[in-house]
C-alpha cells in the first residue's frame, strides 16, 4: 500500500489495533504477519449493514452467498504461508479481496482468482481504493489454477474441497507451500503442502468452516 492511502479516522485505527493485540494474544506472532493486517481496514470489505462487526472475529455473510473469512484464519492462513516479499502468491477464493489485500502487503505479487465476476469487480474496486497495485484478479475456475502465470512459491486456497485440486499442485514451485482447507463440511482441516525435491509434504494444521469450492466458473453473476 502507498503513503497515498486513505487516513482511517480515529476510531477505525483503534478497531483494527484492538483486532490485531487479539491475533496476538492467539499466537499469530510474526511481526510481518501483524503489521500487514493492521493495514488494511476490514470495514471496507464488509457489507454496509454488517459495519459494526467488522471487527468482531468471525465469518460474515457477503454477496453472492459467500462468506468474508474470520480474521485469526486469516492470520493464521497467512502466517502458516510463511509469505515473503520476492514471492508470487496464487489465491484460489477471491472473495471480498480482504485475504488478497493482506497477501498483498506481504508478497511480490499477488494472483488472486473466483468463479463469481460481481465479487471481482467487487474486490477489484476495494484494492484500487486502497491503492494496492500488485495484485491481478480473475474470473476463472480455481480448480485449475493459472497456468500461464504458474509456477507460484505460495498457492492459499480460501473454500473447501474434497482434496487438493491437482492442478494447483502442480503449478507450486519446487521448496513452495499450498494451504488449503480439505474435506467435507463439518470435517474439514486446513491443510499444508511443501513441495520438495522428491514429492509433497503434508500436515494436517486447524479444524475450520469454509465454503465449497464449487467448480467451473459461475454464470450469470
Ligand atoms: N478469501 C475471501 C473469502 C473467500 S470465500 C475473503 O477474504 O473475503 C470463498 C470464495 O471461493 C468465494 O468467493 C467463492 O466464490 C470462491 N470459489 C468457490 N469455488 C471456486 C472456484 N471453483 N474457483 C474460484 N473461486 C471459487
Amino acid at each position: 500500500m502507498s503513503d497515498g492511502a486513505p487516513v482511517a479516522d480515529d476510531d477505525e485505527q483503534r478497531h483494527r489495533a484492538e483486532l490485531v493485540l487479539r491475533m496476538r494474544q492467539s499466537g499469530i506472532n510474526d511481526a510481518r504477519v501483524v503489521r500487514a493486517m493492521e493495514m488494511v481496514p476490514r470495514r471496507l470489505f464488509v457489507p454496509p449493514h454488517l459495519a459494526d462487526q467488522a471487527y468482531a472475529d468471525r465469518a460474515l455473510p457477503v454477496a453472492c452467498g459467500q462468506t468474508i473469512s474470520q480474521p485469526y484464519v486469516v492470520a493464521y492462513m497467512t502466517q502458516h504461508l510463511q509469505v515473503g516479499d520476492r514471492h508470487k502468491v496464487l489465491e484460489i477464493g477471491t472473495g471480498t479481496g480482504y485475504q488478497t489485500a493482506i497477501l498483498a502487503g506481504l508478497a511480490r505479487r499477488v494472483y488472486s482468482v473466483d468463479r463469481y465476476r460481481t465479487l471481482v469487480a467487487a474486490a477489484e474496486g476495494r484494492l484500487a481504493s486502497l491503492r494496492i497495485s500488485n495484485v491481478t484478479l480473475l474470473t476463472a475456475d480455481g480448480y485449475l489454477g493459472w497456468p500461464s502465470q504458474a509456477p507460484f512459491d505460495r498457492i492459499l486456497v480460501t473454500a473447501a474441497a474434497e482434496d487438493v485440486p491437482p492442478a494447483l499442485c502442480d503449478q507450486l514451485a519446487d521448496g513452495g507451500i499450498l494451504i488449503a482447507p480439505v474435506g467435507p463440511i463439518r470435517e474439514q482441516k486446513l491443510i499444508r503442502l511443501r513441495k520438495t525435491a522428491t514429492g509433497f509434504e503434508r500436515d494436517a494444521l486447524l479444524p475450520v468452516r469454509f465454503v465449497p469450492l464449487v467448480p467451473g466458473k459461475a454464470v450469470a453473476l
